[in-house]
């Protein structure tokens, strides 16, 4: 390994989907991962679901990354033969939320989310029997799809471009060169390359700063947020995703009834802010889960709640909703390199559409 027109770093699907849309327009990608192949972090901890765009501010790169990401991310899973699922899902409120309900659903409906409609109870009893709520939205475009499934596709669709993947490189300097970017790995592996494309997931904000951007000057600190899941061991009650309103400041959706593709009913992720990145799930939290799907559902036997697994946001510190952040920094004096910070959901869902993104940046800085 040594020069290479661009170098990804982090083999998550959203590397994974970057190095995809560079690879229609550029030669020499090289993608870098830490670990001893792709996607072993949160891309492999989420609830898998392909939102429809309802949730975020207006305008935002969330929101139109995720409409437009959603559209390709169906597409794709069409093209190759990707297991998946437009199962629909039902976001519930009580009388006394129904405002805040509408206020989402108009969010919805003019951030692109195709397919919303606003029903009452018997609508809702009708389509899930289980269900607790007075109104809904329905979103018939969210669905769940087999992660793992759709990263190993890039990957391979990534070789057959000719994108070379190094893993088990843990990059510990970024040198910023007259012209590009000397990166170091711990097992002294040295890369030069002309573009970085830093998509580190959880710790990008540290490989930011190992280039020398000042990253509370510039808001990319990350703080970790944890979100545990419990499963439920009896058939699935439910045929779509059950959400509650969301957090008002996004923290996260609420605990709430999602499905894999096969057919296990689960719920989370919680939200609490951690020091640590640790992945265990502690049993004890078993009432707090049952109590939240008792707001959802019912017929919920505590009995048939176990811990499950957990996963990590990657939540960009500060007050508010923040948006991604995708920026080439030749305005802090590092032209060509590419941070993507703060890529928490829906980053799944706009995978293929923050590929398209970053491709053109680097394709506007060629030209
Ligand atoms: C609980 C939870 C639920 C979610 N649910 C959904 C959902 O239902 N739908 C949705 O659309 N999104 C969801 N998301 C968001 C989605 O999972 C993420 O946006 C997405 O997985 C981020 O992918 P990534 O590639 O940026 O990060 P990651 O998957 O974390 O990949 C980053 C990679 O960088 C590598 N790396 C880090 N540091 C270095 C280094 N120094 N050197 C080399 N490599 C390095 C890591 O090893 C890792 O492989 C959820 C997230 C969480 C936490």
């Amino acid at each position: 390994m040594s020069d290479f027109q661009i170098t990804v770093i982090g083999a998550g699907v959203v590397g994974l989907a970057t190095a995809f849309g560079l690879s229609q327009h550029f030669n020499d990608i090289l993608v870098i991962d830490k670990e001893q192949t792709f996607g072993t972090e949160t891309s492999s901890r989420n609830s898998e679901v392909i939102h429809a765009g309802i949730y975020y501010p207006e305008d935002s790169l969330k929101a139109k990354l995720c409409v437009e990401g959603r559209k390709l991310l169906y597409d794709f899973c069409d093209r190759y033969n990707i297991p998946y699922k437009k199962t629909g899902k039902l976001i519930v409120a009580s009388y006394n939320e129904k405002d805040h309900l509408i206020d989402l659903y108009k969010r919805g409906v003019i951030n692109g989310a195709e397919g919303l409609e606003l029903i009452e109870k018997e609508k809702i009893k009708e389509l899930e029997p289980n269900v607790k709520g007075d109104f809904a939205i329905y979103s018939k475009e969210t669905g769940i799809l087999d992660t793992h499934s759709y990263m190993r596709k890039l990957y391979l669709l990534n070789k057959d471009k000719g994108v070379l993947f190094g893993f088990s490189k843990k990059v510990s300097k970024i040198n910023k060169l007259k012209s590009g970017y000397l990166i170091e790995a711990e097992d002294g592996e040295r890369i030069q390359t002309k573009y970085v494309v830093n998509s580190a997931g959880l710790y990008s904000d540290k490989l930011a700063e190992m280039v020398g951007i000042d990253i509370d000057k510039a808001g990319y600190r990350i703080r970790y947020c944890k979100g545990d899941y419990f499963y439920y061991s009896r058939p699935a009650i439910v045929s779509r995703l059950v959400y509650p309103l969301p957090h008002d400041n996004l923290k996260g959706l609420g605990v709430h009834i999602t499905l894999d593709l096969a057919g296990r009913m689960k719920f989370g992720p919680s939200a609490y802010f951690v020091d640590a990145i640790d992945y265990s799930v502690d049993v004890s939290k078993r009432d707090y889960f049952f109590e939240s799907a008792l707001k959802l559902l019912e017929g919920v036997n505590k009995d048939f709640i176990h811990p499950d697994m957990a996963g990590i946001r990657p939540k960009l510190k500060g007050e508010g909703v923040r948006d991604f952040v995708i920026n080439e920094e030749s305005q802090k004096g590092f032209e060509g390199f590419v941070n993507l910070i703060g890529i928490e959901s829906p980053g799944l869902t706009a995978s293929l559409a923050i590929g398209q993104y970053v491709s053109d940046i680097l394709r506007g800085l060629r030209n």
